[in-house]
């Protein structure tokens, strides 16, 4: 349906919906299978939790009519506390997988070399840091960073 589908065996799958644009890029953040995209309607949404068994997540309480999908209504309006909902009322911590997913496209993460990434790096980044991880489709490079360092703090 959608460039930002892909799965991993024996993991929780998710997709939310557009009011929550900041916490899908913090889901994958820890490795969780979020699609997102801010033009799917309701229906849309509807059809992806059902169609590919995903667990919607929204602040809406519409989604509540349907028994046949899982749904999880989010209570924060902060994307930190959102997350923070999510992961306690369906026990994610031991699942935790930092660096696996893109933020932009819920692609998978591939681990590079230094060496290999080193041309786009800022040179304060080549010096700090020695771990990176890349996606395959935007190209974006992943260290860990000031983002990793909140996030792990929250
Ligand atoms: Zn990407």
């Amino acid at each position: 349906m959608s460039i930002y589908i892909s799965f991993m065996p024996g993991t929780l799958h998710f997709c939310a919906d557009v009011h929550l644009g900041k916490l899908a890029p913090l889901r994958r953040m820890l490795g969780f299978d979020t699609v997102y995209k801010n033009d799917w309607s309701k229906e849309d949404l509807y059809g992806i939790a059902k169609n590919e068994e995903r667990i919607l997540l929204s602040k809406s309480p519409y989604f509540l009519k349907f028994p046949d999908i899982t749904f999880y209504q989010i209570k924060s309006s902060d994307s930190y506390h959102q997350l923070k909902e999510v992961i306690d009322h369906f026990h994610l911590q031991p699942s935790f997988n930092p660096f696996t997913r893109c933020l932009y496209c819920n692609a998978i993460l591939e681990k590079k070399e230094k060496a290999e990434v080193d041309i786009s790096l800022l040179p304060k980044t080549k010096k700090h840091f020695t771990e990176f991880w890349q996606c395959p489709t935007c190209k974006k490079i992943y260290w860990k960073g000031s983002h990793y360092e909140r996030m792990m703090k929250e």
